[in-house]
């Protein structure tokens, strides 16, 4: 089996370090941030829905990010009739079409990096760094689905063995419609690759992005359809999961769904499809980890803090890939510990539209009291360790002061903290085992670091937990479509990997057809 087909190339960034470029784009984002935005659902290619809300804007609460306006039930009954009728032509059309259409969306997400950038520090709060990485990333979906749908969703099939005389063919079809929920930490990048997947397999999509960041989801579709994707076959379907995405799910007129975000969620997800009537179908779950990194005593004190750092702080801790504890080796600790704490005075936390901004806000204000809690709850159970400093110009936005604690057992982590907390745990060559079984049993595994120079000792560290990506030396974030594919196993995920080989055939049916000639 060959998995990787043609050489690829993967989308080039911006080089923030040159003032040349940083310049004239700081001054297109102010200018642009002054322009109000208002985000619509798209069915059939027209803007509808309920009057327009306004969306919270994570860095200051004073001013709204723009507008938007929620499906009403009819823009959803529209929706589903419209996909279903139209998805049969978009199938018959063949991975060759789809594939083209999928590069121009590539092209043109790149082409429109500047108004995407800022309307995800807008309604994200992402830094700008992690936005140029969003459109990256977006883009390198595009293309990689591009290529999995030349290879698998040609419209002539596969030819496959006849050793009897017969003819036999294989072949790839879209399911029929899938439903893309997902998550607002990766509001490009997750949106326009589970559509791009589901959409190259030869489905027709509704699309259901998180409800606290529509603005990007909205232009991002649009780009979708201007790239050449019949309105007919992607509608974009803006508010909350139980009113808007609650009446597909069950619908017998749904074909699938990819989902990404918690646990709880996808649960609820794969409860909705299992009672329902109608066919049984496929979900494609990306959800949580408690993700751990281990540090023994021959690792590089410097470069675990900046990889660790990275990996916990990084996007303000509001990725699934996230370093969540690190296990750090008795002997080093005092030092290893004393390098973290410089590490993260040295973060800057504040606006996300500056590009000093190491770490921005929280997504919203329900998220930062989860993350009071947590903390309140360390502050009489753990160790404060360091506790990052938040300038006055946060007092406005949902912003939690970045902090290390150190714990003394793993079970005193007792759900996934999402957001800038790191968890500190010494352990004793001994007890390493117990750990990582201890760590097995959690049920998550997503993703896993280790740092060591003791040559292969990720091998063993492998074969003893679950994680779906595992990184050695380096951080734990940021997997790279085509090189990385990402997802987890258990309670992380059901798989297959986005950006991998096995993605795309699981949103599609496999036929055969056997001609006795
Ligand atoms: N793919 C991202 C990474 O490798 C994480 C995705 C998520 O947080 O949902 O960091």
């Amino acid at each position: 089996l060959d998995l990787f087909g043609p050489e690829r190339r993967n989308s080039q960034g911006v080089d923030l370090a040159e003032p040349t470029v940083t310049g004239p784009l700081l001054e297109t984002l102010a200018s642009r941030a002054r322009i109000e935005r208002h985000a619509a659902c798209l069915v059939d290619g027209a803007e509808t829905g309920a009057a327009p809300a306004p969306v919270h804007r994570p860095a200051d609460a004073r001013v709204a990010a723009g507008t938007m306006r929620a499906a009403r039930p009819a823009d959803i009954e529209a929706a589903l009739a419209s996909a279903v009728a139209a998805q049969p032509a978009w199938d018959a059309r063949g991975g060759g079409e789809r594939a083209a259409i999928l590069r121009a969306m590539a092209d043109a997400l790149e082409a429109h990096r500047t108004p995407l950038l800022d309307l995800m520090t807008r309604d994200a709060g992402k830094t700008i760094a992690d936005g140029i990485a969003e459109v990256r990333e977006a883009a390198d979906f595009c293309r990689y689905y591009a290529v999995e749908a030349e290879r698998h969703c040609a419209v002539e099939g596969t030819p496959l063995p006849g050793p009897t005389g017969e003819a036999n063919r294989l072949s790839l079809h879209g399911r029929g419609v899938f439903l893309c929920i997902s998550p607002w930490n990766f509001p490009l990048a997750i949106f326009t690759g589970q559509i791009a997947a589901a959409l190259a397999a030869g489905n027709a999509v509704i699309a259901k992005p998180a409800e606290q960041t529509p603005l990007v989801a909205h232009y991002a579709a649009d780009l979708f359809l201007r790239a050449g994707v019949p309105g007919a076959v992607l509608h974009l379907l803006l508010g909350d999961g139980p009113t808007v995405a609650g009446p597909i799910l069950r619908d017998r007129r749904l074909a699938g769904v990819a989902f990404t975000g918690s646990v709880p969620t996808a649960k609820l997800i794969q409860r909705t499809l299992a009672e329902r009537d109608g066919a049984i179908l496929p979900l494609i779950a990306e959800t949580g980890g408690q993700n751990a990194m281990v540090v023994d005593s021959t690792a590089l004190h410097e470069q675990v803090a900046d990889d660790a750092l990275m990996s916990a702080f990084g996007s303000a801790g509001q990725r699934c890939s996230a370093l969540r504890v690190m296990l750090v080796q008795d002997s080093v600790a005092e030092p290893m510990i004393e390098m973290l704490k410089g590490a993260l005075a040295e973060r800057r936390v504040g606006d996300p539209a500056r590009l000093s901004t190491d770490i921005g806000p929280i997504i919203d204000a329900e998220a930062l009291a989860r993350l009071d809690a947590h903390a309140a709850r360390m502050d009489r159970e753990a160790h404060l360790v360091a506790r990052a400093e938040l300038p006055e110009s946060c007092a406005h936005g949902t912003y939690f002061a970045p902090r290390i604690y150190e714990i003394d057992r793993l079970s005193q982590l007792t759900e996934e903290v999402f957001g800038p907390v790191m968890h500190v745990l010494r352990f004793r060559g001994e007890d390493i085992e117990a750990l990582l079984s201890e760590l097995r049993d959690t049920g998550y595994g997503l993703t896993f670091g280790v740092h060591t120079r003791l040559e292969g000792r990720w091998e063993t560290l492998f074969r003893k937990t679950l994680a779906g990506n595992m990184y050695v030396n380096r951080n734990m974030v940021g997997a790279v479509v085509g090189s990385q594919p990402f997802g987890g196993t258990g309670l992380s995920g059901t798989g297959p990997k986005a950006g991998g080989p096995y993605y795309l055939p699981r949103f599609a049916n496999e036929r055969v057809m056997t001609v006795n000639t």
